[in-house]
């Protein structure tokens, strides 16, 4: 068990055993990409892969931190009286980050505390396991601190601590999905208003395979900025006719009527994703309340192919993925997860054909791309909290 080892190294290293443990998980959209930043939906879902952490309260001004994961980095010691960012303390700027994001809303940590943990979520392909250590920090101190917060105000601190202190542009997703997570329920969230519903994900004999590029999204940063600014255009150009605040307020039949207004192929065929992609997730949710596995699948195929054709962010890496994925039996649909140019796809197959799915892919994508892909089967599971 993970969080045997985590509890051993935390004893090894910090003596006494007087803790708390903690787990918060990693997270995929189902369907609802490139949305989130346009003021439509998502859906995503808390998966069972994800952060242990062991911690206890000190009663100095000190926090020590260990991660398994970045083991060479020993453990990394801060004041609670400094939290400026470093570069040499590497990952423990999200713990101190996370912190002073808290200190600036108000919440009081009073003393510092010792924290060990460990992920099984493989770091930069796309399923948030940067959100996942910042909601484990969030739950940690409201544990620790007996702090009265709200989870919202958790998945705030989270978002505020990866914008304004990491430096990465990212929406509301991630920490939202991590923070609200529930067993075999995912999000529908309208990241507009952040009003949300449970929907069930229940896929019966089906199950969800993660299959990673293992490819660095490095391309990610630098292309998500330039799909935000073509969606800004792209709405200023329709906002000359149209009374909207975002793309996320179009239905696919408002937009086709007013699409030339764009006047540039590009700005047009991105505007078109949003639009196409907002109907698609509430078209999903509706499958998945009545049941119909087939009808979701195919939105996860119409989903990759949107992303490959009109948004221009998957690459020949997903695309490997998603395509082979979408050919072997008894897989319902296979699409991209996350911002894209590589990271993760997933795919709904059958629980008797995952084996092949993974042989067939993997051969597949090892010949065409010159290194293997990994996958994981992925259980929708709680969000962040502490561990019982
Ligand atoms: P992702 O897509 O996984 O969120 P990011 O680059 O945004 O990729 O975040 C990865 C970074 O988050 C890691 O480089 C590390 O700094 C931090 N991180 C994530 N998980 C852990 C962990 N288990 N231990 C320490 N740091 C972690
Ligand atoms: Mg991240």
């Amino acid at each position: 068990m993970q969080i045997e080892r985590v509890r051993s190294k935390f004893k090894e290293l910090f003596g006494e055993m007087n803790v708390t443990t903690f787990f918060s998980p990693g997270r995929i959209n189902l369907i609802g990409e490139h949305t989130d930043y346009n003021g439509g939906h998502v859906f995503p879902a808390s998966i069972t892969i994800g952060t242990y952490g062991v911690a206890s309260k000190r009663e100095d001004s000190l926090v020590c931190v260990y991660s398994l994961n970045f083991e060479e980095k020993g453990v990394i010691e801060f004041n609670l009286e400094d939290l400026a960012y470093r570069k040499e303390d590497g990952w423990a700027n999200y713990v101190k980050g996370y912190i002073l994001k808290a200190k600036e809303k108000g919440y009081e940590i009073s003393t510092g505390f010792n924290l060990v943990l460990h992920g099984n979520i493989p770091n930069g392909s796309g399923l948030s396991s940067s959100a996942s250590l910042e909601l484990l920090v969030g739950v940690v101190i409201k544990e620790l601190y007996a702090l009265d917060i709200s989870t919202l105000e958790l998945v705030e601190i989270g978002k505020k601590t990866e914008n304004e202190y990491i430096g990465v542009n990212s929406g509301i997703m991630d920490q939202f999905a991590i923070a609200f997570g529930q067993k075999d329920k995912a999000i529908y969230l309208d990241t507009n208003t952040l009003e949300y519903e449970m929907a069930p994900a229940e896929f019966g004999d089906y199950v969800v395979v993660i299959m990673n590029t293992n490819k660095r999204r490095e391309l990610a940063e630098s292309k998500y900025n330039e799909r935000r600014s073509e969606c800004e255009e792209a709405l200023r150009r329709l906002q000359t006719s149209l009374p909207i605040q975002s793309l996320g307020e179009l239905s696919a039949e408002e937009f086709e009527k007013n699409r030339k207004l764009i006047n540039d192929d590009i700005l047009e065929k991105r505007a078109k994703h949003a639009v196409y992609e907002n109907e698609r997730t509430m078209l999903a949710v509706s499958a998945l309340q009545k049941g119909d596995l087939v009808a979701f699948g195919e939105l996860l195929n119409a989903s990759h192919q949107s992303l490959k054709d009109d948004y221009e962010v998957t690459g020949v890496e997903l695309d490997t993925l998603a395509e082979t994925a979408q050919k072997v039996e008894g897989v319902l649909g296979s699409r991209m997860t996350g911002a894209g140019f590589g990271g993760c796809a997933i795919a709904l197959v059958h629980k008797d054909s995952v084996e092949k799915l993974e042989n067939t892919v993997d051969s597949t994508y090892t010949s065409l791309i010159g290194y293997p892909a990994s996958f994981y089967t992925a259980e929708i599971g709680n969000g962040a909290g502490v561990l019982e």
